[in-house]
Protein backbone atom coordinates (compact mmCIF):
# COMPACT_ATOMS: atom_id res chain seq x y z
CA UNK A 1 0.00 0.00 0.00
CA UNK A 2 1.22 3.26 -0.62
CA UNK A 3 0.69 6.86 0.53
CA UNK A 4 -2.28 7.40 -1.14
CA UNK A 5 -5.04 9.16 0.44
CA UNK A 6 -7.55 7.61 1.71
CA UNK A 7 -10.78 7.83 -0.44
CA UNK A 8 -13.75 7.66 1.61
CA UNK A 9 -16.63 5.45 -0.14
CA UNK A 10 -20.00 7.34 -0.35
CA UNK A 11 -22.67 5.28 1.98
CA UNK A 12 -24.68 4.45 -0.90
CA UNK A 13 -21.28 2.51 -3.17
CA UNK A 14 -21.55 1.12 0.31
CA UNK A 15 -24.35 -0.47 0.71
CA UNK A 16 -23.67 -1.90 -3.63
CA UNK A 17 -20.08 -3.25 -2.30
CA UNK A 18 -21.88 -5.00 0.81
CA UNK A 19 -24.40 -6.48 -1.26
CA UNK A 20 -22.12 -7.53 -4.33
CA UNK A 21 -20.02 -9.08 -1.43
CA UNK A 22 -22.97 -10.84 -0.20
CA UNK A 23 -23.27 -12.43 -3.59
CA UNK A 24 -19.61 -13.33 -3.62
CA UNK A 25 -20.12 -15.37 -0.22
CA UNK A 26 -23.07 -17.13 -1.67
CA UNK A 27 -25.50 -15.84 0.98
CA UNK A 28 -28.96 -15.10 -0.42
CA UNK A 29 -30.29 -11.25 -0.33
CA UNK A 30 -32.87 -12.09 1.77
CA UNK A 31 -35.21 -9.17 3.11
CA UNK A 32 -33.38 -9.32 6.89
CA UNK A 33 -29.87 -9.63 5.33
CA UNK A 34 -30.28 -6.61 3.14
CA UNK A 35 -31.82 -4.70 6.50
CA UNK A 36 -28.66 -5.54 7.96
CA UNK A 37 -26.51 -4.12 5.20
CA UNK A 38 -28.46 -1.46 5.43
CA UNK A 39 -28.18 -0.48 9.04
CA UNK A 40 -24.59 -1.37 8.92
CA UNK A 41 -22.99 1.13 6.34
CA UNK A 42 -24.50 4.00 7.47
CA UNK A 43 -23.85 3.37 10.94
CA UNK A 44 -20.61 5.56 12.62
CA UNK A 45 -21.06 4.82 16.14
CA UNK A 46 -19.28 1.36 15.75
CA UNK A 47 -21.79 -0.65 17.57
CA UNK A 48 -22.12 -4.45 18.16
CA UNK A 49 -23.83 -7.12 16.65
CA UNK A 50 -25.90 -7.29 19.40
CA UNK A 51 -26.61 -3.25 19.20
CA UNK A 52 -27.69 -3.87 15.55
CA UNK A 53 -29.88 -6.44 16.45
CA UNK A 54 -31.46 -4.81 19.02
CA UNK A 55 -32.19 -2.13 16.69
CA UNK A 56 -33.61 -4.52 14.03
CA UNK A 57 -35.47 -6.68 15.89
CA UNK A 58 -38.24 -4.18 16.26
CA UNK A 59 -39.54 -4.36 12.63
CA UNK A 60 -37.99 -7.43 12.38
CA UNK A 61 -39.07 -9.60 15.19
CA UNK A 62 -37.93 -12.97 13.52
CA UNK A 63 -34.66 -12.06 12.94
CA UNK A 64 -32.02 -14.14 14.72
CA UNK A 65 -29.16 -12.72 16.29
CA UNK A 66 -27.13 -15.54 14.68
CA UNK A 67 -28.50 -13.78 10.90
CA UNK A 68 -27.10 -10.74 11.83
CA UNK A 69 -23.46 -12.06 13.14
CA UNK A 70 -22.85 -14.32 10.15
CA UNK A 71 -24.01 -11.60 7.69
CA UNK A 72 -21.46 -8.72 9.41
CA UNK A 73 -18.93 -11.80 9.68
CA UNK A 74 -19.33 -12.54 5.78
CA UNK A 75 -18.93 -8.70 5.00
CA UNK A 76 -15.81 -8.80 7.41
CA UNK A 77 -14.76 -11.80 4.85
CA UNK A 78 -15.10 -9.61 2.28
CA UNK A 79 -13.43 -6.88 3.16
CA UNK A 80 -16.16 -4.33 3.26
CA UNK A 81 -15.94 -4.44 6.80
CA UNK A 82 -13.80 -4.37 9.79
CA UNK A 83 -13.62 -4.69 13.16
CA UNK A 84 -12.14 -3.07 16.17
CA UNK A 85 -11.55 -5.40 20.06
CA UNK A 86 -11.93 -3.04 22.54
CA UNK A 87 -12.11 -3.70 26.24
CA UNK A 88 -12.78 -1.11 28.92
CA UNK A 89 -14.69 -0.49 31.87
CA UNK A 90 -17.54 1.76 30.24
CA UNK A 91 -19.73 -0.80 28.29
CA UNK A 92 -17.41 0.09 25.01
CA UNK A 93 -15.78 -3.78 25.29
CA UNK A 94 -16.48 -6.18 22.68
CA UNK A 95 -16.65 -6.68 18.96
CA UNK A 96 -17.50 -4.01 17.37
CA UNK A 97 -18.50 -3.76 13.65
CA UNK A 98 -17.20 -0.83 11.23
CA UNK A 99 -18.22 0.09 7.94
CA UNK A 100 -15.07 2.34 7.21
CA UNK A 101 -11.77 0.37 6.15
CA UNK A 102 -9.65 2.67 5.20
CA UNK A 103 -7.12 3.01 7.08
CA UNK A 104 -8.24 5.52 10.26
CA UNK A 105 -7.69 5.28 14.22
CA UNK A 106 -10.49 5.43 16.87
CA UNK A 107 -10.82 7.91 19.96
CA UNK A 108 -13.30 5.86 22.57
CA UNK A 109 -14.98 7.65 25.93
CA UNK A 110 -13.86 6.66 29.04
CA UNK A 111 -16.99 7.66 30.42
CA UNK A 112 -19.87 6.86 27.82
CA UNK A 113 -17.94 4.68 25.76
CA UNK A 114 -18.74 6.18 22.68
CA UNK A 115 -16.33 5.32 19.60
CA UNK A 116 -15.10 8.07 17.17
CA UNK A 117 -13.25 7.86 14.15
CA UNK A 118 -10.13 9.57 14.08
CA UNK A 119 -8.91 10.42 10.49
CA UNK A 120 -4.98 9.45 9.97
CA UNK A 121 -2.46 11.61 7.90
CA UNK A 122 -0.74 9.63 5.24
CA UNK A 123 2.70 9.92 6.96
CA UNK A 124 1.49 8.59 10.03
CA UNK A 125 0.07 5.22 8.43
CA UNK A 126 3.61 4.69 6.87
CA UNK A 127 4.84 3.08 10.38
CA UNK A 128 8.49 2.42 10.59
CA UNK A 129 9.54 -1.07 9.53
CA UNK A 130 10.03 -3.40 12.51
CA UNK A 131 12.68 -5.65 11.90
CA UNK A 132 11.67 -9.70 11.54
CA UNK A 133 7.91 -8.26 11.46
CA UNK A 134 5.93 -7.77 8.58
CA UNK A 135 3.20 -5.04 9.01
CA UNK A 136 -0.19 -5.97 8.23
CA UNK A 137 -1.87 -2.81 10.68
CA UNK A 138 -1.52 -0.06 12.96
CA UNK A 139 -4.25 0.49 15.37
CA UNK A 140 -4.28 3.35 17.45
CA UNK A 141 -6.87 4.09 20.43
CA UNK A 142 -7.13 7.62 21.88
CA UNK A 143 -8.69 7.11 25.30
CA UNK A 144 -9.97 10.19 27.46
CA UNK A 145 -13.76 11.89 27.27
CA UNK A 146 -15.97 12.92 24.58
CA UNK A 147 -17.11 16.52 24.12
CA UNK A 148 -20.77 15.34 25.84
CA UNK A 149 -19.07 13.76 28.70
CA UNK A 150 -16.71 17.04 28.90
CA UNK A 151 -19.78 19.24 28.88
CA UNK A 152 -22.08 17.23 31.08
CA UNK A 153 -19.07 17.09 33.92
CA UNK A 154 -18.18 21.02 33.50
CA UNK A 155 -22.40 21.27 33.93
CA UNK A 156 -22.23 19.15 37.21
CA UNK A 157 -19.18 21.11 38.48
CA UNK A 158 -20.78 24.71 37.83
CA UNK A 159 -23.90 23.11 39.79
CA UNK A 160 -21.98 22.25 42.44
CA UNK A 161 -20.14 25.20 42.86
CA UNK A 162 -23.69 27.08 43.03
CA UNK A 163 -24.58 25.59 46.22
ZN1 LIG B 1 -18.49 10.19 26.58
ZN1 LIG C 1 -13.83 3.54 12.61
Amino acid sequence: MGPMPARVRTASSRVAQALAALDRASMRKTPQRVAIVRAFVDDVTHPTAQQIFDRLRRAMPTMSFATVYNTLAALEQAGVCRTLELDGAAGEGGRRFDPIVEPHDHAVCDRCGAVRDVPRHAQQSAGAPLEGFHVRAIDRIYRGECARCRSSSAEQSANSAEK
